[in-house]
């Protein structure tokens, strides 16, 4: 057939890796599940998890219920804590046995390094931070969109003379599919073939981040964003007394980052986190396309600008013209009043 590479019809299935830390998947995993599932039914073939680490069985069990038809698991204490060696290892092995024509991996810490490692160990092409995933049906080709020079375009990537095609896709960019209680399916294991003594990284001591800028905004159900229209450090307080107020987190445009006025933890946008609340509040962000490309699925969207020709408005749900300064600090206090009549002390 015109255009199809030849020698891949051997290389059939979805996979997908499950992400875990001590027993406990990143819910990408699950995300990217149910991107995996629809890209399966396109091409008509299986959706599989890769589970590797120790003692964790009980994620194949959730990999089904989130979707897959089948589970590779790579049980061994030596997975206990994510190296890339071993897990590269583990990766590579299945991949060269199994033959699978997509990998999915979420674009966490782990996902990034544990991705490139094996596109490069696989001599395979690997499209970073997806936003979007369909299939090309009459070349059976993985499209890969994401944003390019600078967020100011989309660009559809394809790998047409290489397999796996291998994609990573960000926490909360694709929508989490309803757990089905009840599905099961095939648990194919593994060994590791490599043994504790053959690996040359050894984890000492694991120190958890702590501190301020490690809030996590990706994973709030309320993001309320400050840009340069904020005007200065001292009033992101009126942000946080307005997240406060509705149990949310304070986000930050790469212009109020840029002015120290919030640590790049909290940043929203292509170099910052992909943000997809019940809730985001714009305050003074004009929304260059950088900053939309991680907030713009948030279910509703409220953006407060002097501007009313701000490219945020075309985004935004519900738009209000004006001063931040002014408008923030009487939001929240009609919040609070609401909140009183709810809940009276
Ligand atoms: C490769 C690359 C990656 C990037 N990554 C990111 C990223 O991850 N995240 C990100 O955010 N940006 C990113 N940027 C930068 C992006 O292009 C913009 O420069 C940035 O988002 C602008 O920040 P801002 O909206 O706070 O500032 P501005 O664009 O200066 O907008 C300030 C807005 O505030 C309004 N305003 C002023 N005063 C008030 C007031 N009192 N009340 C209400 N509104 C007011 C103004 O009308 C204006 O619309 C990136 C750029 C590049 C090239």
């Amino acid at each position: 057939e015109p255009g199809q590479p030849v020698g891949y019809d051997a290389w059939r299935g979805v996979w997908v890796f499950v992400e875990q830390n001590q027993g406990e998947a990143q819910p990408v995993s699950w995300e990217l599940l149910g991107a995996g599932r629809k890209l399966a039914d396109d091409l008509g073939v299986e959706l599989c998890a890769v589970v590797l680490g120790a003692q964790v069985a009980h994620l194949a069990d959730m990999a089904f219920g989130y979707g897959a038809d089948k589970v590779y698991l790579v049980d061994n204490p030596v997975l206990a804590r994510y190296r890339t060696q071993p897990y590269l290892h583990a990766v590579e092995s299945l991949v060269r046995k199994y033959r699978p024509e997509i990998v999915l991996i979420g674009a966490t810490g782990l996902g990034r390094d544990l991705a490139g490692a094996a596109a490069t160990r696989l001599e395979t092409g690997l499209t970073a931070d997806c936003t979007g995933l369909s299939i090309d049906k009459q070349r059976r080709l993985l499209e890969q969109t994401r944003p390019a020079f600078g967020g100011n375009i989309m660009a559809t990537i394809l790998t047409e003379t290489a397999r796996p095609q291998m994609a990573s896709v960000r926490p909360y960019v694709m929508p989490c599919p309803p757990y089905q209680p009840g599905r099961s399916g095939p648990i194919i294991r593994e060994p590791l073939g490599l043994c504790e003594e053959q690996i040359t990284t050894k984890i000492l001591e694991v120190i958890p981040l702590a501190g301020e800028g490690t809030i996590d905004i990706a994973s709030a159900q309320v993001v309320v964003s400050g840009g340069r229209g904020m005007g200065a450090a001292e009033n992101f307080r009126l942000l946080e007394e307005l997240a406060r107020v509705l149990g949310g987190v304070v986000g930050a445009s790469r212009g109020a980052v840029a002015a120290g006025w919030a640590p790049h933890g909290r940043q929203v946008g292509q170099t910052g986190q992909t943000v997809r609340p019940r809730l985001y509040i714009a305050c003074g962000i004009s929304g260059a396309i950088q900053h939309l490309v991680g907030m713009q699925d948030s279910d509703r969207i409220i953006a407060i600008n002097k501007d009313p020709t701000a490219p945020i408005f075309e985004v935004a749900h519900l738009g209000i013209v004006g001063d931040a300064l002014e408008i923030v600090p009487v939001l929240t206090q009609k919040l609070r009043e609401c909140k009183a009549e709810i809940v009276p002390h």
